[in-house]
């Protein structure tokens, strides 16, 4: 269900670049926090600036936190 830390940082990359991020990091396209959907492995950027990735088997200890 989650992909991996960096695969989570990979996506989450796009998002920062993006003009569609707001400042409360939701994406004025789907809406959705980014922070937390770019941990969602079945998930992907509505205009497809990144997409769909396999499970690595994070489960509920897995959490990605934005430092920058
Ligand atoms: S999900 Fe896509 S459109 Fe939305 S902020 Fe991220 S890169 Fe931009």
């Amino acid at each position: 269900m989650w992909v991996t830390l960096e695969k989570a940082k990979e996506r989450y990359s796009f998002c920062k670049k993006c003009e569609h991020l707001t400042a409360l990091k939701t994406c004025a396209v789907c809406k959705c926090l980014m922070p937390a959907k770019v941990t969602i492995a079945y998930t992907r950027c509505p205009i497809g600036l990144w997409g769909k990735e396999k499970s690595a088997g994070y489960t509920k200890d897995y959490t990605f936190r934005d430092k920058d």
